[in-house]
Order: C-alpha cells, then sequence, then structure tokens
C-alpha cells in the first residue's frame, strides 16, 4: 500500500500521516519524491485499512502495490534515486547524469600492493576504491582476506589518496566493523539471500551495494533489495555481477539485458560488475563499453598491478594501463549519451 501525498502537503501532515499508519502496527517509510512525497507501508500481511487514511489532510490517494517489492518500486518513486557518496576528493553519485566507478583489487593483500593499486586507479581520476578485507572464497584453503588488519589498510588509503572505500561484509559478526571503516558497505553475489544479513544492512547508517546473486531471477534481486530498504536503509545500489548459463568460455554470463528492466521497475541505481561478470582479463573492456552503452549507473572493476600473484581473481583483473583506457573510452560512450563519469 502506499499513500500519496499532494505536492504542497506540510512535514506535519506527512508526520500525522505516518503516526496514524504506525498506531495500526505497521512500518512508514516516507519516501520523498521531485514533486511529491509517497509513504510506503510495509509489515501489513493483509488489507490495510485505507479508509482511516485516505481522508486524512494532505493525502491524495492511497493505492495498492500489487508487486512483491514496493520500497524498491517505480510506483513509490518514479524519479531515480540518486545514491551520493562523499569522499575527501568529492562527491561521487550513483542513479543521476553521472557514472560512478569503483575500482581496485579483489583482496587486500598488502599495504604495499594496495597502496600501489589505489595511486593509479587515483591517477586514472577515479574517486571509489574497492578491496575485500574479508572473502567469500568457494574454498576454504584459499586466501580468506586480512581481516580487520585489511580495513585499516583501507582507512588509510582515503587518508593518503582521498579515496572512498567500498569493501565487503561477509556475514553479520563483520558487518557493523566494515561499518565503521567503509563509505559503502558491499554484499556479494553468495549473500544476496542471506536474509538476516540484508536486514542487518537496512540498519546500517552507510549505502550498500547489493551483488545479484549468480542464480537469481530478477524478482529475487529486487526482493533482496527490498529486505534492506524494509528496515530503513534507502541507499541501496544495485550491482549485476553475471550469472550462471551453460555457456563455458567465460566464468559468469554478464547479463546486460537486466540494465533496462531494472531500471522500468525500480529508481535504484543498478551498476555492472565486468570482471566477475566474465572473469577474464580481455573480456573487461568490450562488456565495459557495453554496460555503458546499456544505460548502466556505475561500473565495478577489479585493477592489480601484478595480477598474475594476485590473491584472488587475477585472471580477471586488469592492469593500471587497461584501467586508464578503460575510463576514456567509457568517458566517450557515456557522452553520446549526455552523461559523465564521475
Ligand atoms: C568481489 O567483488 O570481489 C566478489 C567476491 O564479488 P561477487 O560476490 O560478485 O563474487
Ligand atoms: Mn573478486
Amino acid at each position: 500500500m502506499l499513500v500519496v501525498m499532494q505536492s504542497h502537503a506540510t512535514d506535519a501532515q506527512i508526520r500525522a500521516v505516518c503516526e496514524r499508519i504506525e498506531s495500526l502496527g505497521y512500518k512508514a517509510h516516507p519516501i520523498p519524491g521531485a514533486g511529491r512525497t509517497a509513504i510506503g507501508i510495509t509489515g501489513n500481511t493483509g488489507v490495510v485499512d485505507i479508509a482511516s487514511m485516505e481522508g486524512m489532510p494532505g493525502v491524495v490517494e492511497c493505492i495498492p502495490v500489487s508487486k512483491p517489492y514496493k520500497l524498491v518500486s517505480r510506483d513509490v518513486k518514479e524519479e531515480n534515486t540518486v545514491v551520493r557518496i562523499k569522499t575527501p576528493l568529492g562527491d561521487v553519485t550513483f542513479g543521476g547524469p553521472a557514472i560512478g566507478v569503483v575500482a581496485g583489487p579483489c583482496a587486500i593483500e598488502t599495504a604495499e600492493q594496495a597502496f600501489e593499486i589505489a595511486g593509479h586507479i587515483k591517477a586514472a581520476g577515479i574517486r571509489l576504491f574497492r578491496g575485500g578485507a574479508y572473502k567469500p572464497r568457494t574454498s576454504p584453503y584459499s586466501f580468506q582476506g586480512l581481516g580487520e588488519p585489511g580495513l585499516k589498510i583501507l582507512a588509510e588509503i582515503r587518508e593518503r589518496f582521498g579515496l572512498g572505500i567500498v569493501t565487503e561484509a561477509v556475514d553479520n559478526e563483520s558487518l557493523d566493523l566494515v561499518e565503521k571503516y567503509a563509505d559503502v558497505i558491499q554484499i556479494g553475489t553468495r549473500n544476496m539471500q542471506n536474509f538476516s544479513l540484508l536486514k542487518h544492512a537496512g540498519r546500517a547508517a552507510k549505502p550498500i551495494l547489493l551483488k545479484r546473486g549468480m542464480s537469481a531471477t530478477l524478482d529475487e534481486f529486487l526482493m533482496a533489495a527490498e529486505y534492506i530498504m524494509s528496515e530503513g536503509n534507502y541507499n541501496v545500489i544495485l550491482c549485476e555481477r553475471g550469472v550462471r548459463t551453460f555457456s563455458d568460455f567465460t566464468r559468469n554470463t554478464l547479463d546486460l539485458s537486466v540494465i533496462p528492466a531494472v531500471q522500468r521497475r525500480s529508481h535504484l541505481p543498478i551498476v555492472v560488475d565486468p570482471s566477475h561478470g566474465t572473469g577474464r582479463r580481455n573480456k573487461v573492456l568490450p562488456l565495459s563499453r557495453a554496460a555503458v552503452a546499456a544505460g548502466a549507473d556505475g561500473m565495478l572493476v577489479e585493477v592489480h598491478h601484478d595480477p598474475d600473484h594476485a590473491l584472488s581473481d587475477g585472471p580477471q583483473s586488469i592492469l593500471p594501463e587497461e584501467f586508464v583506457q578503460l575510463v576514456g573510452e567509457i568517458r566517450q560512450i557515456a557522452a553520446v549519451l549526455h552523461r559523465t563519469i564521475n
């Protein structure tokens, strides 16, 4: 259920409707739009008593939301959500005319490795650095990440280079700690349906980058975002990172067709990760060009100065000079679409 307020509704009128919703035992989510505020109602298992709300001052109408996802839906908010990340070098946005770029190694391995790569990312004009301190690995014998010492290296990267930090929380135990260090908390593909982690992320004060599960349908992907938003965190960035198919020449099949599908159904930004999406270094540049052409709101790219010796995802990590070329090319493609890179 959605309560649509008049464009000139006052804060007090909006508050009164929220209070009425909460008094009925539901949760109210006021979502300001460009023209008017809509108030999403969650927590209802059946039909909400509309009559008590429709007559309230400032209310235009109450409309049932037929889709399983509500807060994620464009029905609730017509215009794009712009997620804004503050970095010491300036803001980076996702969902607006500018396309956000995040780059860095798969994992933080050592301070030297991370600083070296951070220098290249900054030199390429990019302001968001990625790197895992906690790594969800298929084998328990593979490098699992440095843990908190890795987060401390990331904090030093923000300090020294002025870059914002995107890093993954793999479980409820690590999330609070990751929240302290990160500017954006990543939830990985293997955790897309870890509902307790999603709810926990929904209570975090930092934006969430939510990766699509490797076998998730679009509805499942959007419902995972709904879990986060239903807890009150509306800063969610969706990420397509490839799905499992029968195709055997790549690690995953990058589903670029999900971009317009998401944009039709949801107001949330959608970014593309061509590194995990292909698993092959030589495919990252062409798929990055294609992602921007298809309307992606951002890119997430793995970069390593010595990928042959990387502790994880070396084969899909591009070299710093290749990253410079990538940024240059997507900038030109973005310009055709009247967009910029930030
Ligand atoms: C990563 O970004 O390094 C990662 C582990 O991603 P995914 O969850 O998409 O595999
Ligand atoms: Mn990786």
